[in-house]
């Protein structure tokens, strides 16, 4: 039976219910009265002390889905790019992946780490070679990484997991530094979690891959991961183990996205209703070719506009929560659903293990590859092009470390200071890209950005410390931050 605070995963993902939101989607896909009502329920509303969203239950939300008229899809888009601009405004946080390991004792069977591939060479990244990686990216400019690994006890053991984490917190390069390291390894135990926790990390991500229990257990054929329920109920150990911010996500193309949207949003409400808070972030891959990989042979895929509505209906179901597309999408896609609703991008991404170091930005490692990488620009040309877009490229970890985790973020979005605390952040950190790894020409548009936008922080206060704080960084001080 379908129970939203039920802590086994059958009953908070239930099938039945899942079943029964698609039938009651597809009666009402055309009721436009009922369309017209889901989308002003979810419409940004003014408090006395901020904007608030209602956002949409799993029912609502796929009634959206399903509405193939034209016009009101139209209207859903405009909604997401209101809602995005309501509590995101127009910046998009950084971030690249670290791949630290890809022995893997799973057999995931669209993912090129899966053991039986004999082609893939298995490479696992010594506390050296981390160092070397992490310079390499700090040489670029990031600030954020997400480490990846495939799931080995005996070659990946928390323990080695935990190693790097502390190396790359560790390292201080020119004016580099790593401020926050997401951490997207296989489901564990609460006592991992409480480990990760106290390693200092951002957030837990973990992707369901499919919510469909009969093809995960057929997707996952032997190794751990094959255990449907231990997965699924992952992030709530997560959140057992301290661990406030977690980040779902579903690999679209392996099962029916309905079914995996319905799903997806099933399991933030879950999180809501038992742990008070839901997702930080919602993640969003595309199945990709890869080594031992054809995506053709699987029957699911998604084309570029379904996957557009996908992302304008997350943001209008779950308003709070950050939205992640990562370099399996080409620039176009990453164009087209940016302003619908997207929060953060890797940019210069290897998916390689060790495809940093010693690598130019043309050369790029395949050999050890998770996935073909479609947007394969520089990060100097995905923040140049941001620019140019109308965004402002975010290197800012701020709340994490302020302490702004879980539902405390969502009471910043929902009193209306994000204007005053984001948006500042934003553009300091800018500020310090733009002082130490920008190309010229990137830099002259980031510095008329940071002008212009620079007004539209509305506090007086914040503002003029900010403006202090942007010389300050032009004079060599770093890490500022509201
Ligand atoms: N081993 C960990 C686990 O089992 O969750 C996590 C890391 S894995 C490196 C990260 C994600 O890459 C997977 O969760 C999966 O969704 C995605 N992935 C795997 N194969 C892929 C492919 N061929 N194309 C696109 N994404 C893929």
């Amino acid at each position: 039976m379908y129970d939203v605070k039920s802590l086994k995963a059958e009953e908070f993902i239930n099938h039945e219910e899942i079943l029964s939101t698609l039938e009651y989607a597809e009666q009402n896909k055309h009721n436009r009265e009922l369309i017209e009502e889901i989308l002003e329920k979810a419409r940004p509303k003014k408090t006395g002390k901020g904007v608030e969203c209602a956002g949409l239950t799993h029912r609502e939300a796929s009634v959206l889905l399903a509405c193939d008229i034209p016009e009101m899809t139209e209207k859903m888009y405009s909604l997401a790019r209101e809602i995005k601009e309501a509590f995101y405004g127009n910046r998009i946080v950084m971030f690249a992946p670290l791949y630290l390991s890809n022995y893997c004792v799973n057999q995931c069977v669209y993912c090129p780490y899966h053991y039986q591939n004999k082609e893939i060479p298995r490479k696992k990244l010594t506390q050296e070679e981390v160092r070397q990686e992490v310079i390499a990216l700090q040489d670029m400019g990031h600030k954020r990484l997400a480490i990846e690994a495939g799931e080995d006890p005996v070659n990946n053991p928390i323990e080695y997991i935990l190693e790097c984490i502390k190396t790359i917190y560790s390292i201080k390069h020119k004016n580099g530094d790593i401020r926050r390291v997401n951490v997207n390894i296989a489901a564990t135990t609460v006592e991992n979690y409480r480990k990760l926790r106290d390693a200092g990390i951002g957030t837990y991500i973990l992707f369901q891959e499919t919510y469909h229990k009969e093809s995960y257990e057929a997707l996952h054929p032997a190794g751990p991961k094959h255990n449907y329920t231990y997965h699924t109920e992952a992030m709530d150990r997560a959140m057992e183990g301290g661990i406030d911010d977690v980040g779902l996500g579903v690999l679209f193309g392996l099962d029916k996205y309905k079914y995996e949207f319905a799903g997806l949003l099933m399991h933030a409400e879950h999180l809501e209703a038992v742990h008070g808070v839901g997702p930080h972030t919602i993640s969003v891959p595309r199945l990709k070719r890869a080594s031992d990989i054809d995506p053709t042979q699987f029957d699911n895929g998604i084309d570029d506009d379904t996957f557009a509505k996908i992302i304008a209906c997350i943001r209008i179901a779950v308003p709070y929560t950050g939205m992640i597309i990562s370099t399996r999408e080409s620039e176009e896609c990453r164009s087209k659903v940016l302003g619908l609703g997207v929060s953060q991008i890797s940019g210069g991404s290897r998916t390689s293990v060790g495809g940093y170091a010693g690598y130019s930005d043309e050369e790029r490692p395949h050999d050890t590859e998770q996935f073909d990488v479609s947007d394969q620009r520089s990060l100097d040309e995905v923040v140049k092009w941001l620019m140019d877009l109308g965004y402002i490229p975010s290197f800012c970890t701020a709340c994490y470390r302020e302490g702004r985790t879980g539902d405390r973020f969502m009471q910043l979005c929902k009193i209306g200071q994000i204007q005053n605390c984001c948006h500042p952040n934003a553009l300091m950190t800018l500020q310090e890209y733009l002082e130490d790894y920008a190309h010229p020409d990137t830099k002259e548009v980031g510095e008329a950005l940071i002008k212009r936008e620079i007004e539209n922080v509305t506090n007086p206060k914040v503002k003029e410390i900010a403006i202090a704080n942007l010389d300050a960084i032009k004079n060599g001080k770093r890490d500022f931050r509201f």
